[in-house]
């Protein structure tokens, strides 16, 4: 594709393959080579890392990446797709197409993510792919909703503490952010987005370390979050209450806030350690 990577040829592309593209699968191609180059150069990729990308497309991106990287795992969800990306790499050494949905899948150990990945499924990637894997979570380096990037950028602001924004600040860093037109790609998108470099924090949360108690810790700020503005006590009985499988009665909870100080600030008001503080010992009282 190189330097002729633009609107016209990705049309044609698409047009000779058949492809109308499919909005539920996020399928919205990169067709604008500088922010092609700019993802390549955010990604700092060494001829010893293993990177994946998630929704490869027509291979824009995947052509970068086997120039720079040991070994490339490229996930495909859609065969027509899958199958032109497979003719194009055929002869590759190092870039391995896969015809799967990524979420469902058992990925290979990577490095790094770069991709420009479905917007449609920002949310679960981020989950799968970097809260999951804890203190080995790879570095990210994608296209995701404008919106999204503000959100997780500066959870200090009202607006962006949320369920993505905590959850997030808990497990990586925002070490870069731009945003980008929705004009760089085809078809155009009805959002802005926004290319990100993340990493995963240089010291996690030691209660952050173990699969249960991360999974208990993703659920508490998504059953949390939509309260931030009652207090604190007050989202956390809301919490418990909505999660019957904690198996809290009326004297449990009572007894719970009485062996433990929880401020009646405001939720929004809280940080992430104090967060991650007292759901731990919400989980130590229900385990
Ligand atoms: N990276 C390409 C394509 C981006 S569009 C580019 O920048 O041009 C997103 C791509 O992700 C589409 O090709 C879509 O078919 C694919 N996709 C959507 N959901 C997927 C999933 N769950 N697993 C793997 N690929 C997926």
């Amino acid at each position: 594709m190189n330097e002729k990577m633009n609107l016209t040829e990705t049309r044609l592309i698409l047009n000779k393959l058949g492809v109308i593209p499919n909005k539920s699968l996020g399928q919205n191609f990169l067709i604008d080579r500088n922010i092609l180059i700019k993802m390549i150069n955010e990604a700092e990729i060494s001829k010893e890392e293993t990177v994946l990308e998630i929704g490869a497309g027509l291979g824009a991106l995947t052509t970068e990446l086997e120039k720079k990287a040991k070994k490339v795992y490229a996930y495909e969800i859609d065969k027509i797709l899958y199958q032109y990306l497979k003719d194009k790499f055929s002869i590759s050494t190092n870039v391995e197409i896969i015809n799967a949905d990524a979420l469902k899948s058992n990925i290979p150990p990577h490095d790094k993510i770069v991709s420009n990945i479905p917007y449609t499924i920002t949310g679960p990637i981020l989950e799968n792919f970097f809260y999951n894997s804890g203190e080995n979570s790879p570095v990210g380096i994608m296209i995701i909703e404008n919106s999204l990037s503000k959100r997780i950028s500066d959870i200090k602001k009202y607006k962006n503490f949320s369920r993505i924004g905590v959850t997030f600040n808990a497990f990586m860093d925002l070490i870069n952010k731009y945003q980008i037109s929705r004009n760089c790609f085809y078809p155009i998108p009805g959002i802005d987005l926004a290319l990100i470099k993340i990493k995963p924090k240089t010291t996690l949360n030691s209660f952050l370390k173990e699969p249960m108690k991360r999974k208990f810790f993703i659920e508490f700020i998504a059953g949390i979050t939509p309260y931030k503005n009652k207090t604190f006590s007050n989202s956390l009985k809301l919490f418990i209450k909505n999660k019957p499988s904690l198996a809290l009665t009326k004297q449990d909870i009572i007894k719970f806030f009485k062996s433990n100080s929880i401020s009646d600030e405001k939720v929004f008001h809280k940080e992430i350690d104090e967060l991650i503080a007292t759901c731990e010992l919400l989980f130590e009282y229900t385990n």
